[in-house]
């Protein structure tokens, strides 16, 4: 059969940009894909053919070889080679695949083929990633805290290391690709030859096989369990913040890599601070004696109590700044602040006599607010930057 004119395949015209190129690219890939078209042998030769043109004219000089002495252009002695395996096709343009724009996709599209196209040098399959979410509480957050977290995740196997071969059975060369892990096959045309290379479907491309089954693990290398975790949370970490920890994800199925553990921050909500940064506030009741006349109270902190005078005449609503009881910055070597915001309760529940108190109390002009006498909100600024805060 002739072959096609590259530029047709694509569906691009000869003097199409590199951009156009790898559009046009990216887009008959995913429509010819065989993930997408499982067991279409019409759809399996137009991914490879599409591959092949890409490989020619997204390379200026191959393109412009191509361009003069068309399919002829491109025999023997050059580094051209067709694609029979869709992994290889995979490797080879995982700049367009890989990351970047349509990424996202293209990694649904192609997860089917990424785990065995490693190559030789790969043992097993590797594991996956686990992620697990971790509450703590304000305290813990303030203090740092080393937390134990039961996993229940893939394990090697103790009885064949993770090998997943039978004791005293060691694995042994695949007999089909000698090793290799992948099989080369060389064929010839009137255009020269043809080296196409695809993973061998007998040892997954690993070049080893297991003789005889661990008994433990059948054969997998690796067992599911709980396992208990020790991590350590540095002070002042936030909710979405996380830890990663390299190698305590799933085991790799027969020795292969293990997937990473990523513990993802929570925080629980307190009852009686909130946090805003390494800030933190706190309401605080006092009552109306309190507030005229003055008083040295213990108040609450996130790391246990703390002296705080009130001045005689404080208003309410007055923001008062304990410096350094906030929560230690995550990064800095410095801590947020506690802010108190001083109320005045104001009781509801009075006796007779309490009334009559009160009564002779009113009586004073002292207790009557006075044209230009200020509430603690008036300052604007500072009373809008609360309401964000508290809101
Ligand atoms: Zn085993
Ligand atoms: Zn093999």
């Amino acid at each position: 059969m002739a072959k096609r004119d590259y530029y047709e395949i694509l569906e691009l015209s000869r003097s199409a940009s590199q951009d156009e190129i790898k559009k046009a690219y990216r887009k008959a890939a995913m429509k010819w894909h065989p993930d997408r078209n499982p067991g279409n042998k019409e759809a399996e030769e137009k991914f490879k053919e599409s591959a092949e043109a890409y490989e020619v004219l997204s390379d200026d000089t191959k393109r412009r070889r191509y361009d003069q002495f068309g399919h002829e252009g491109m025999r023997a002695g050059s580094d051209f080679h067709t694609y029979t395996n869709f992994n290889d096709v995979f490797q080879h343009f995982s700049d367009i695949f890989g990351g970047g724009i349509g990424g996202s996709i293209f990694e649904d599209v192609f997860t089917g083929g990424r785990s065995s196209s490693r190559g030789r040098t790969q043992v097993g399959t590797p594991g996956s990633d686990l992620k697990i979410r971790l509450k703590l509480s304000l305290e813990e957050i303030a203090s740092g805290v080393e937390k134990k977290l039961k996993v229940k995740r893939w394990k090697g196997c103790d009885i064949c290391n993770g090998s997943g071969a039978k004791l005293g059975s060691s694995k042994i060369n695949c007999p089909v690709c000698n090793g290799n892990g992948e099989v080369r096959q060389v064929s010839r045309s009137v255009f020269g030859q043809f080296i196409s290379v695809t993973t061998c479907t007998n040892c997954g491309g690993e070049g080893r096989i297991i003789k005889e089954r661990c008994t433990g693990c059948h054969g997998e290398g690796r067992l599911q369990g709980e396992t208990t975790i020790k991590v350590n949370v540095p002070a002042g970490v936030s909710e979405g913040n996380y830890i990663p920890l390299q190698g305590q994800g799933n085991a790799g199925q027969r020795g292969g890599e293990p997937g990473d553990l990523i513990v993802v921050i929570e925080e629980d909500s307190h009852p009686i601070f909130t946090r805003n940064g390494d800030d933190i506030l706190l309401d605080l009741l006092v009552s109306y004696p309190q507030a005229v006349m003055g008083v040295d109270i213990e108040i609450p902190i996130i790391s246990g109590k703390a002296k705080l005078k009130i001045e005689p005449g404080t208003q309410s609503g007055k923001i008062l700044r304990l410096r350094g009881k906030g929560i230690p910055n995550l990064r800095g070597d410095y801590r947020g602040d506690q802010l108190v915001r001083v109320n005045v309760y104001v009781p509801t529940h009075l006796s007779k006599e309490d009334k009559e108190l009160i009564k002779q109390l009113s009586k004073s002009e002292n207790v009557q607010p006075h044209e230009g006498d200020k509430s603690a909100h008036s300052d604007k600024t500072f009373f809008e930057k609360m309401k964000d805060i508290l809101s």
